[in-house]
């Protein structure tokens, strides 16, 4: 088990639909390998969430976890390594938000992206026990961007204005506290 390569925008398997991840290989070694792959890639990159096509396993696991609680977004909540199999999203109300951006596979830049604020996600556990949880805030912009990257979407697509993009020192520069409510 290792850290593995993140493949950046312009990689062919960012575009692409993950498959589902088959329920009955859920525990296996290769299951295991891939979560601690995943792991140590998020660990190692210093981020807070990570999907498997991110390291180009076109299917559909990712992970989200926050251990120091001083990101580069500001000060969050913890939250324990978690695992998400097969995810579905639902929009639990149409609260939407904006907050800056960023992503593992594409370094160095940070964009302005709303989304949806209170979100419900179903989904199978690293023990494939089904799931169900609900994100308000932050997390809830976090966990959409992961699952975006499940169906070949990346932050830029959502993005409306493309003046609010910034190289990571310009954002801290210049953009740091404009993550706002929007409704
Ligand atoms: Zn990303």
């Amino acid at each position: 088990m290792a850290v593995q390569t993140v493949i950046r925008m312009g990689h062919p398997t960012l575009r692409l639909i993950a498959k589902p991840y088959p329920v009955d290989d859920i525990g296996s070694s290769a299951f295991l390998r891939l979560i601690q792959n995943m792991r140590e890639t998020l660990h190692a990159q210093g981020g807070i969430g990570l999907a498997a096509p991110q390291i180009d396993v076109s299917t559909q696991v990712a992970v989200i976890e926050i251990e120091n609680t001083s990101t580069r977004y500001g000060e969050l909540d913890q939250i324990p390594f978690s695992v998400f199999v097969n995810p579905v999203i639902s929009v639990a109300d149409g609260k939407i938000a904006g907050y800056w951006e960023g992503c593992l596979s594409i370094p160095g830049l940070m964009g302005y992206v709303e989304r949806y604020q209170h979100v419900q996600i179903d989904y199978l556990d690293e023990a494939g026990t089904a799931q169900s949880v609900e994100y308000q805030g932050f997390i809830a912009t976090v966990i959409q961007h992961e699952l975006d990257h499940l169906q070949g979407k990346l932050y830029v697509d959502r993005m409306k204005d493309p003046t609010q993009f910034a190289f990571d020192e310009e954002y801290q520069a210049y953009h740091v506290d404009e993550s706002k409510e929007i409704s």
